[in-house]
């Protein structure tokens, strides 16, 4: 397998890297550089930006309105937006709900949300986890039932990321209770305006506001927010994980990230001398950027697959799994060059910290610990190592 780009390929990367260099306003990327939490307004009016060229929806196809890139150039684009330090765009429209919908849903279901989630009309969420089935997602129990042309739901939705921005939710309902635990389950779009919903904030240990909990009383929808067939939102709900965990490698990110951390280990001195020639902590960056070296081939191995025989299988789990592992290491090195410059939280930057600049600012105790995210969402790191057992190792 040829893994080197094509000439194609690297002049589409060269389009991408000018395109960002004019096109990313100043202020987005100073944002992104400092890894705080990034506000609505801001999110969407990179969402707007790039929707004017028709890069916002990378991964959907020309008919729908994607730019009908091949997995590599989509692999490239997220690289280079790394590079420049431009916001991830948000995956619950996207790259969850688009895909669905566009292999499950109704042509009128297709022809009036999809627009909408690319024009940024409809912010949505997700909502499938619940107090007591996160791991165990079948055994939800929030309940629709229906009454004539109606669901009505009554439940609750927990962890539900930027839900308090959200204008839609789309929601795993347990419709047919007597049914197998996998079988009793459909895929319902609701307004997150409906009487009956409540959206309450979870604070996080580091003190950001971004998964809340929702729940349902009573909330009447539409019947024909139902995607699919009744009772087999399942089939649905895992097509959308495995769009979900595809991105969640960032590799992209994790190249940044290191390039930070050994800046800041060349400038931290220890007993006189740069971190970086500690021989323990250089042995650290040593083994993650080998590590990072072997994802990256991974990561391009899967893509050329993809490129051949079409959507990604359950070996997303490895990108998954090694890339979360591989960026939390590298926070945890970037927060202990850091020292006690990494002790502070946002609002109360110190001079030390601000020695450093913006990276140190990304990498402090704050950011570290909402890292820690990254291993659980999108299905835990341990429920990945399932998942690879029982369906590439044929255990
Ligand atoms: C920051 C953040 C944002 C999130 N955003 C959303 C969102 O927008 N929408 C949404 O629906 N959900 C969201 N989630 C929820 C996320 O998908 C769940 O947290 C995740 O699936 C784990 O479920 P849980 O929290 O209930 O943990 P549990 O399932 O209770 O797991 C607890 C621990 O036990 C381990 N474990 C559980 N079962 C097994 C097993 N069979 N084998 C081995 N180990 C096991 C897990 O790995 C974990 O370490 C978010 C979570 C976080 C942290």
């Amino acid at each position: 397998m040829d893994l080197s780009y094509s000439a194609e390929d690297i002049a589409f990367r060269d389009e991408v890297r000018a395109y960002l260099a004019d096109n990313l306003p100043k202020h987005i990327s100073d944002a992104v550089r400092e890894g705080g939490e990034m506000g609505k307004a801001m999110i969407e009016e990179w969402h707007a930006i790039l929707n004017r060229k028709g890069w916002l929806a990378t991964i959907w196809p020309k008919e729908f309105g994607g730019p009908g890139w091949t997995p590599v150039q989509r692999h490239i684009f997220e690289e280079e937006c790394c590079r420049a330090y431009s916001p991830r765009i948000l995956p619950f429209g996207i790259s969850m709900l688009g895909p669905v919908l566009q292999k499950f849903g109704t042509k009128e279901q297709q022809d009036h949300y999809l627009p909408r989630i690319l024009d940024g009309t409809d912010w949505w969420c997700q909502g499938y986890s619940e107090p007591g089935a996160g791991s165990d997602l079948a055994s939800l129990k929030t309940r629709a039932v229906r009454e004539g042309d109606e669901w009505v739901i009554n439940g609750q939705k927990t962890w539900t990321t930027l839900g308090q921005h959200a204008d839609w939710i789309f929601c795993l309902c347990r419709t047919d209770p007597d049914a197998k635990q996998q079988q009793g389950i459909s895929f319902i779009l609701v307004d997150m305006k409906t009487p009956g919903i409540e959206v309450r904030p979870i604070k996080l240990i580091e003190g950001g506001h971004e998964v809340n909990e929702v729940f349902f009383t009573d909330v009447r929808v539409p019947y024909g927010n139902l995607v699919g067939e009744e009772n087999k939102g399942w089939t649905i709900a895992k097509y959308l994980l495995t769009h979900e965990r595809t991105g969640i490698a960032g590799v992209g990110f994790s190249m940044q990230a290191l390039e930070e951390v050994k800046a800041l280990a060349r400038k931290t001195l220890r007993n006189g001398k740069p971190l970086i020639e500690d021989p323990l902590f250089a042995a650290r960056i040593a083994q993650v950027e080998i590590d990072l070296e072997a994802m990256k081939i991974t990561n391009l191995r899967m893509l050329f697959k993809a490129q051949s025989q079409g959507a990604p299988g359950p070996e997303t789990s490895i990108l998954k799994i090694k890339g979360t592992v591989i960026h939390q290491e590298l926070k945890d090195l970037a927060r202990r060059a850091l020292g006690p410059a990494a002790a502070p939280f946002p609002g109360h930057v110190t001079d030390g910290n601000l020695m450093f600049g913006p990276a140190a600012t990304a990498h402090n105790a704050a950011r570290y610990f909402n890292n820690r995210k990254t291993s659980i969402f999108g299905g835990s790191n341990e429920i990945q190592r399932n998942i690879l057992t029982k369906t590439m190792l044929e255990l």
